[in-house]
Formats: C-alpha cells, sequence, structure tokens
C-alpha cells in the first residue's frame, strides 16, 4: 500500500532510492563504508515483494556471513510486518547446500550426502597419496589440499584443470590426486566445503534443464559485499543471472576499498568488469554516509588515500549532529598496558552511559584476542567471542594445556589421553584400551600403567619408541621446570614431544595462526609464578560464564566485522608486524599491503562515534620483549582528524629504556641455554644464510631464545630450533 511505501522509501536518500526503485535490469551500487549499501538490499527486497513483482521464494538474496543473514532476514521481516519464511537468503554456501541436496544424483551423490570437515578431508587426501608415491616431506597432504581447494574457488574441476597449471606441485600429480580425490568423495557419499559451489556451478554449467528452471524461478538476485567474491562464486552468479531474452534482474553492492579476501581467491575485479559482464548495467553511486561521524570518516579517508588501486569515490558525513569526537590514538609502554587501557576505557565509556553491546575490539589476529579476554575477565566486563573459538578452547590450545596438565599432575588421565596420540604416535583406540585395562588392573593412573606396559616390553615396536619418546619428553622437562622454571619447561616439552613439529610442518592456512596462538599461550604463561598458578587461572576463565547480563561488547577479527557497526570501536595492536602483519611485511610488494590498508579502513569505519586506535612500544613475544614500532598507517591518519596521546607514565618510560637495550639489543643472536639434545649449537644472526634439510635454503629474519624465524624461498616463515639449521 502507499501507506507502507511512504514508510519505508522516505527514510532513504534520492540515490539509494533510485537504487531501489530501478528494480529490472542489472545494478551495481558501488559506495563506501556506511552508505546504506547493506540497507539498499535489504529495501529493494521488500520493495519487490510490497510492490507484488515477486513472492518471497523468489528472491535470491546472498549475504557474506550467517550473522548477515538472519540480520537481513529480521529487517525484512520488519518491513514486512510478517516473518519472512522459506526464503533464498543465506551465504553462498548456504544456498549451494540447498541446491545440492536437491540435485545430488546430477554428481553421483545422494540427498543426504555429508560434508566432510578439515581433518576428514586430510585423512583421506593421504589415504589417496600414497600411491603416487611423491615425496611427501616436500609436498605435505595439507599443502596439496591447498592447491586443491584454490582449484575449486576457480570452479576448476579435474577435467577443467589445465596441463600447465598442474606443472610444478607435488612432482606434476597433483591434478590425478584430485581426480582421485573427487571420486573417492563421490563413493563415500560425501563432499567438502568448496565442492558445494562447485558441484552446483557444474550442475548450472551441464544442465540446461536445471538451469532454466532457477533461472525461472529467481527474478530478482541480490548481493551484498560484491568485492568479496571469488570465481567460483560469481560463475554461479552468472549462471543464474543471464537469462535468455530477459534483462538479468541482479543488483549487487560492494566497496573495492573493503576487499579484504583476496588471500581466499576474492577478486576485486569482479566488481570492475560488472558493465561488460551485464550488458545494460546501470552503476549507482552512494555518497553520504550515515555511521560515522565527520571526524572517523576523515580519518579513514585519509587513510585509504595512500591506496594506488582504487576506483575512487566520494565520501562525506550524512551524519549532521556534529563532528563528533576525533579519532584517539593511544601509544602505551606495553602490551599488557594496552589491553589494561582497553578495558578501562571500556568501562568509562559504560560509565558515560553507552551500552556494552555498542562496542567492540576488533584485531587483526585471532591471536591477540586471549590478553583482553583476560582482561576482561579479571575486571567482570562481559564479552563475547564473534565468529571465533574463544583463546582457550581452541584446539591447539587444548592440546597444549593438556600437555601442562600432564606435567603438573601426572594422575590426570583425561589429558594424558589427549596428548597420547597427539602428535600421532600410533597409538589407536585399542592400544589406549590396553592402557586402560592395565590401569585399571593394577590401580595405577595411565602415565604410570604406560611406563610398566613399556618396562615390559608390552608396548613395543614403532609405537613403543615414539610413546617411549613422550614419557623422556615429560621427564627431562620435568628436570627443567625444577631448574628453568615453567616457561622454559613448557617450551621444551611442546618442542621435545613434537607437538611444534605437527603443526610447523602443517601448510595449511590454519597452521600459522595455531603457532601464533601457541606461541602466545607460552607468553601468557609468563605471567604466573609457576605451572600450577597459571592452570587455575585458566580453568577459571575457561569456567567464566558467557550469558552473564545480556549487552556484552564484542572481540572479533577485522575480518569478522565486515559490514557491522559500533558506536565505540577499540582498535588495538596497531604495530608494524602486528598490522600490517609480519607476513605482509615479509612477502614484499604492495599489493599485501594495500590489502591491510583496506583492512584498517573497514576496522575504522565500523565506528559511530568514538574510534580509539592503541599502539605498545613492547609486546611480548614467548617469553620475550620485544619493541615494536608503531604501524605505518598511523602516519598516514590525517591530523585535523585525531588526537595522538602518549602514555604519560615517566617511571614506565625509564623502565622501558633500559629493557629494550637488554631484549632488543643491537646484535640480534639467539641466546640459548642449553639444549640436552642439541649439543653444540650454533648462533645466528639475522639476515644469515642456512639450510634446513627440509626446507631447503633460507634467510634468517629473527632469532629469540633458542628458536629462530627463517624465510625460506617458496615456503615461507618458519619458526626453527636452530639446532637444525646449518650455518651456509
Ligand atoms: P558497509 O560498507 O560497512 O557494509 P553499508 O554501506 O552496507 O556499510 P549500511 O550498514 O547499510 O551501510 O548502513 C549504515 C548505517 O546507516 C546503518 O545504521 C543504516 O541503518 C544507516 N542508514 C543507511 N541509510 C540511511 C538513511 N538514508 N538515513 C538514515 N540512516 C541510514
Ligand atoms: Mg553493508
Amino acid at each position: 500500500s502507499s501507506g507502507q511505501g511512504e514508510s519505508y522509501l522516505a527514510r532513504l536518500n534520492p540515490e539509494q532510492r533510485a537504487a531501489i526503485e530501478t528494480t529490472d535490469g542489472p545494478l551495481l551500487v558501488l559506495a563506501g563504508a556506511g552508505t546504506g549499501k547493506t540497507r539498499v538490499l535489504t529495501t529493494r527486497f521488500a520493495h519487490i515483494l510490497l510492490t507484488d513483482r515477486a513472492k518471497p521464494w523468489q528472491i535470491l538474496a546472498v549475504t557474506f556471513t550467517n550473522k548477515a543473514a538472519k540480520e537481513m532476514r529480521e529487517r525484512v521481516s520488519l518491513l514486512l510486518g510478517s516473518p519472512a519464511e522459506g526464503l533464498w537468503l543465506g551465504t553462498f554456501h548456504a544456498l549451494c547446500a540447498r541446491m545440492l541436496r536437491r540435485h545430488a544424483d546430477y554428481v553421483g551423490l545422494t540427498s543426504s550426502f555429508t560434508i566432510l570437515d578439515t581433518d576428514d578431508q586430510l585423512r583421506l587426501l593421504k589415504q589417496l597419496i600414497a600411491p603416487f608415491q611423491i615425496d611427501t616431506k616436500r609436498w605435505p597432504a595439507p599443502g596439496i589440499l591447498g592447491v586443491i581447494q584454490r582449484w575449486k574457488d576457480r570452479g576448476l574441476t579435474p577435467e577443467r584443470v589445465t596441463d600447465s597449471e598442474d606443472s610444478d606441485f607435488a612432482d606434476g600429480h597433483c591434478r590425478a590426486i584430485y581426480k582421485a580425490y573427487q571420486e573417492r568423495l563421490i563413493q563415500l557419499n560425501a563432499c567438502d566445503f568448496g565442492d558445494l559451489m562447485l558441484h552446483v556451478t557444474e550442475i548450472l554449467r551441464t544442465r540446461p534443464d536445471v538451469q532454466a528452471q532457477y533461472q525461472r524461478l529467481f527474478r530478482y538476485i541480490l548481493v551484498d559485499e560484491y568485492q568479496d567474491t571469488n570465481t567460483v562464486q560469481y560463475l554461479w552468479l552468472r549462471l543464474l543471472a543471464l537469462r535468455p531474452g530477459e534483462p538479468a534482474n541482479i543488483c549487487c553492492v560492494g566497496d573495492d576499498d573493503q576487499s579484504i579476501y583476496s588471500w581466499r581467491g576474492a577478486q576485486v575485479g569482479n566488481i570492475l568488469r560488472f558493465e561488460k559482464d551485464f550488458p545494460g548495467a546501470e552503476i549507482v553511486r552512494l555518497e553520504r554516509n550515515y555511521r560515522s561521524t565527520r571526524h572517523i570518516l576523515g580519518a579513514a579517508a585519509g587513510l585509504i588515500a595512500h591506496n594506488d588501486e582504487r576506483l575512487g569515490k566520494t565520501l562525506r558525513s550524512g551524519r549532521e549532529d556534529s563532528d563528533g569526537e576525533k579519532v584517539l590514538v593511544v601509544g602505551v609502554s606495553d602490551s599488557d598496558h594496552e589491553a589494561r587501557d582497553v578495558c578501562a576505557m571500556a568501562e568509562k565509556m559504560q560509565r558515560d552511559g553507552h551500552s556494552l553491546a555498542e562496542m567492540a575490539i576488533l584485531v587483526r589476529a585471532g591471536f591477540q584476542t586471549r590478553a583482553f579476554e583476560e582482561k576482561l575477565v579479571q575486571s567482570g566486563v562481559p564479552y563475547r567471542i564473534v565468529g571465533g573459538v574463544r583463546f582457550y578452547e581452541r584446539a591447539e590450545i587444548r592440546d597444549a594445556l593438556a600437555y601442562m596438565r600432564v606435567l603438573n599432575q601426572p594422575a590426570d588421565d583425561l589429558a594424558f589421553e589427549r596428548i597420547l596420540n597427539t602428535p600421532k604416535r600410533g597409538m589407536g583406540p585399542a592400544g589406549v584400551q590396553k592402557l586402560h585395562a592395565a590401569a585399571r588392573s593394577r590401580q595405577v593412573p595411565l602415565t604410570e600403567a604406560t611406563r610398566i606396559l613399556l618396562a615390559e616390553k608390552v608396548l613395543k615396536g614403532k609405537v613403543g619408541d615414539q610413546v617411549q619418546a613422550l614419557m623422556t619428553a615429560l621427564d627431562t622437562t620435568r628436570d627443567i621446570l625444577a631448574r628453568e622454571g615453567h616457561v622454559v619447561a613448557i617450551e621444551h616439552l611442546l618442542e621435545e614431544s613434537g607437538y611444534l613439529a605437527m603443526w610447523q610442518a602443517d601448510t595449511s592456512p590454519e597452521a600459522p595462526g595455531r603457532l601464533e596462538n601457541l606461541k602466545e599461550l607460552v607468553r601468557a604463561l609468563a605471567d604466573f609464578g609457576t605451572l600450577g598458578e597459571f592452570l587455575e587461572h585458566v580453568a577459571l576463565v575457561m569456567e567464566h560464564d558467557e550469558n552473564a547480563g545480556d549487552a556484552r561488547i564484542s572481540l572479533m577479527t577485522l575480518h569478522g566485522a565486515k559490514g557491522l557497526e559500533f558506536d565505540v570501536v577499540f582498535l588495538p595492536g596497531w604495530e608494524e608486524g602486528v598490522f600490517p602483519s609480519q607476513r605482509t611485511l615479509d612477502e614484499g610488494g604492495n599489493s599485501g599491503l594495500e590489502e591491510e590498508r583496506r583492512l584498517a579502513y573497514v576496522g575504522i569505519t565500523r565506528a559511530r562515534k568514538h574510534a580509539m586506535i592503541f599502539h605498545a612500544a613492547r609486546r611480548r613475544i614467548y617469553a620475550n620483549w620485544q619493541d615494536s614500532m608503531p604501524s605505518r598507517f598511523l602516519d598516514e591518519l590525517p591530523d585535523d582528524h585525531i588526537i595522538r596521546q602518549e602514555e604519560r607514565d615517566a617511571s614506565l618510560r625509564g623502565l622501558r629504556a633500559t629493557e629494550s637495550v637488554f631484549a632488543g639489543g643491537a646484535p640480534l643472536v639467539a641466546r640459548r641455554r642449553r639444549d640436552p639434545l642439541a649439543g653444540n649449537t650454533p648462533t645466528f644472526q639475522l639476515g644469515e644464510h642456512v639450510r634446513h634439510p627440509r626446507f631447503g635454503e633460507g634467510i634468517i629474519v629473527s632469532a629469540d631464545h633458542h628458536h629462530v624465524d627463517v624465510a625460506f624461498e617458496g615456503v615461507g616463515i618458519k619458526h626453527l630450533l636452530s639446532s637444525f639449521l646449518e650455518k651456509l
């Protein structure tokens, strides 16, 4: 009705209205952060329904996250005044899963197919690799899986992979392995995440009848965050939208300045090609930002202006209330102060009348959340982790904690069972059963039973050797614990047990993050006097009731914050090597750096009223303090829109000056403790050339304690024990 019409269109500006009322034909809304792109999509959805252009199930709406899908469903329901059901509204993967269930038989699956997780994928792949007799040291399974996933991101079935694509990886067997992997998945009536898109796209490509059916069904297609679509998603959209003899009713909204997923195969070029791909396309630009104050926008705009590869857009504040507060840039002495200051500031903002629900702490990398979680728990500030697992609940952290628990309390059977076969030591369920039986009959803990079975040679052979190595690692660690304290001891244990090596050998995309988390865990240990104190603290943090109160501050990565908004946004860790990330700096070149800068732009533009950026002069890496440089992005923020504030605690600064000489001292030599197994190991200088038995030649990029970081050609940065390196 016209009454409704007034209420939902009247609240839009003329450009937004144009974007909504241009219902037919292809439309690209290209606009900066907070200009109402998502709002346009949602309102367009409602408009199509309210003007009887389509039924709810005839609109295909793609969001980037499940959270965004839920929000859009709610917004549409609100606009319609009734709950919206039966909608084709969700993420690419969710929508494809639904389609694939309907047509599973076309690719040889049944509609009850299972979706494998990464562990399953790897297990399967390893079995398949064996007959190819490739050098698995050089080409480990996770790396091969990575190649397969990238092919899937590009819509390449094994048949579509060309010879030239296949040549270099896994001695040229990668395509054959991919083929075997796909065949095996079908036999198992299973598919992996990437297959959801790939299979459906392949069905649409090869079955004109199915394609026509969906083209008839979806009268309108709406896509949010278009700048982050990858090739297969793009192909899928085109297959659905390009209808013979009819206009492509596809509306995509996006912002090239917020393209932050190129590492997952996203092609910002999709946005640039829109007019060519969809003939007759109209382009609407929105320039008024309704989210942020003028100062926040000014800071964000000044920053992103440093990127070269941009389409260029105007962005001005649509909020007429006032200029608002300037963006605060706070320099603190160290990372502990940073966490404390952020918490204190959040509490102050709460006293000033801001709800915690309207505040967020946005970090560059997942491992950074731990320090904040702990300070929040200590101060009793309710929080939630968005789009991630709480630090101490992550798999690698639970593993490492299990190692610590066994050390602390040998009778901790649960913990022992967890570490016994992590990393793999050939102890299958049957072996563990035997141990349990022995423990029961002798009324001793599992660790004790293990020792007995080893001594009695019941546990022998290769498995026996590996389990013996674990027990020896525990024993030597106990000595070190007594002599050198818990931090060194735990480093030793994670190393000697082979646990760290397990992740170092893992080339999956998650592995570096897991290693960073483990580093962070060891770092946290240093805050406590004993291992027992630390474990008790962890138990308390893990107990912390997540449901205390409704309003909670959000803690998440910048990637996870895309599309969201908060009154108050805290942006910690703006230091070289954290943000921009060390990996980006190591890779060199401008494109990685520009992506980091876009991520910074996403961060600042999440804020409605207050944005506060933090950088620390020192950060703890493992148990050592390391000086850090303020992020280059801080220099790029225009002075007119920010206030710089240094922590004025002189005593702390004095402390810093003396300690930093010690921690970051000029010759960067790996200060080593004596390693019982390593013998006479060399020290390394920054920039020195070395050879590793597995990764080949590399260059030392940092050295701390008895570890070094080495950059290897084609492998990346590895964190290693210096004892395995040979000087060149
Ligand atoms: P992002 O690029 O971060 O995804 P966006 O372009 O999708 O941002 P929205 O989230 O749709 O922007 O809108 C930002 C904020 O501005 C929201 O709170 C929205 O309700 C509000 N808004 C959008 N358009 C208007 C308008 N015409 N009048 C008032 N508020 C508006
Ligand atoms: Mg949006």
